[in-house]
């Protein structure tokens, strides 16, 4: 994706209005337009990259700092009682807009909405398998998992 065409890359130029509650030389927050409760924020590095295999770990880290600050704003100052992290990769997980960012989602207790994940069934059998995938992966020495 061309930043020039990018939506979130428009928003953080400000060639497109939105409503930013945070900003710094690195990371934007700004609410978002359909939110799923009072406060949705979304958290973008101004950096353009679409997702969580293309952003650089500097950025990230960064990115993760702000979404801490956001959460901590809505838990004391909007009295959520939890709040939610989110954040879309591709379009099987509902990514829409293809620029990297974390939804911070406040929870209240009146609303009465807990985020559930979609569960499926799996025996110990299959969980056994999917840990010996991830073994395999130990093999490839650019990262190590450790178990
Ligand atoms: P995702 O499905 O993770 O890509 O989420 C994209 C989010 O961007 C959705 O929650 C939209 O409501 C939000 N969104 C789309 N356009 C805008 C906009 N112009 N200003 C603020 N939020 C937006
Ligand atoms: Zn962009």
């Amino acid at each position: 994706m061309n930043p020039q065409e990018c939506l979130f890359c428009k928003i953080i130029r400000n060639e497109i209005p939105s409503k930013k509650v945070y900003e710094d030389s690195d990371v934007v927050a700004f609410l978002d337009i359909n939110p799923a409760s009072r406060g949705h924020t979304l958290v973008v590095p101004k950096k353009h990259s679409q997702d969580i295999f293309e952003i650089d770990d500097i950025t990230l880290g960064k990115t993760i700092s702000v979404v801490k600050k956001i959460a901590k704003t809505l838990k004391e100052k909007f009295g959520a009682e939890g709040v939610n992290i989110i954040q879309n990769n591709g379009h099987a997980a509902g990514q829409i807009v293809a620029h990297f960012h974390v939804h911070v989602i406040p929870r209240y207790k009146e609303d009465g909405i807990i985020f559930h994940f979609p569960r499926i069934q799996s025996s110990s059998q299959q969980l056994d398998e999917i840990q010996k995938l991830f073994k395999e992966e130990k093999k490839h020495d650019d990262f190590e998992f450790r178990f």
